[in-house]
């Protein structure tokens, strides 16, 4: 039993060998939500040039392109060029499979937390082989818990009690660094689930379970619309923790239909 099992391992590593494991820099993109000011746009495109990181996206900034952008961007006008504006962060990051929030203060539900370094390391993991996003929020305000509450993971840059808001373009300067850093630093490690047979889903199919679960759950009523506390809040953190690849998250889906079929014939009785 031991030894086959030790056997079966060694053809995992083999596996796992084959393939490039460098963080993947072109696979993440910098995400800023509603930005205000042009001048921190033009900052992050700086910030983000000078470590190797070129794939901006702007959901509905404030103004946008604007000369102040360029000013501050410097020799990265071409990363401003390629940015893509959206009108909605879904569409900003339907495709990704690895969604990282940024946060300057404690929220109420606690999500998974890691500080630039720590982050930096799971985020160079998946890099290889899913599309990953890192969203920044508005100067005066930050993300939205709604925002939040769609990544797998929070980042927060420890500072000092007194002020922990840092400038928006110096704290994407802060986690591109520590990106730059793992690619010098060569080969990232294995994953457990690097050898996975099925791709991990989107966060445009994510979207579409947790409309049909809500759904589901209010038509057996276990979900209360009138009081819905926290339920889903829970659930979306619970989902993404675990990851689902595209397989599961289709037995779930065909749980929830065969679910609202019985519910549909009880009704009718
Ligand atoms: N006043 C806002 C902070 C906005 S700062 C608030 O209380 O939430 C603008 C953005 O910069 C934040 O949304 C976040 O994306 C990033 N940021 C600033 N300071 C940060 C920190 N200490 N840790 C992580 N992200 C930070």
């Amino acid at each position: 039993m031991l030894q086959g099992r030790s056997a079966g391992h060694q053809a995992v590593v083999g596996l796992s060998d084959a393939r490039s494991r460098t963080v993947n820099l072109e696979n993440i993109r910098i995400v800023l939500v509603n930005t205000s000011h042009p001048g921190n746009i033009g900052g992050v495109a700086r910030a983000m040039k000078n470590m190797g990181l070129s794939r901006l996206v702007l959901v509905q900034p404030r103004a946008f392109p604007h000369e102040q952008a360029e000013w501050r961007a410097a020799s990265a006008l071409d990363v401003l060029e390629r940015a893509v504006v959206t009108e909605t962060l879904e569409e900003a990051i339907g495709d990704c499979q690895f969604v990282v929030g940024t946060s300057a203060r404690e929220r109420r539900i606690p999500w998974p937390l890691l500080d630039p370094r720590h982050c930096a390391r799971r985020i160079a993991e998946v890099s290889p082989r899913e599309q990953v996003a890192v969203l920044f929020g508005r100067e005066d305000r930050g993300l939205t818990n709604d925002e939040l509450q769609v990544c797998n993971l929070h980042l927060h840059i420890p500072t000092s009690a007194d002020y922990s808001s840092l400038n928006l373009a110096m704290a994407v300067q802060i986690i591109c660094y520590e990106l730059r850093m793992l690619l010098a630093e060569g080969n990232v490690p294995d994953r457990e689930d690097d050898h996975w047979d099925t791709p991990f889903t989107t966060r445009d199919n994510m979207e579409r379970f947790y409309v049909h679960l809500e759904q589901t759950l209010t038509d057996i009523e276990f979900l209360d619309p009138a009081a819905p506390r926290q339920l889903m809040a829970r659930l979306r953190r619970l989902y993404s923790r675990v990851r689902l690849d595209e397989m599961e998250l289709n037995i779930l889906r065909g749980i929830l239909t065969e679910t609202q079929k019985w519910v549909e014939k009880a009704r009718n009785r």
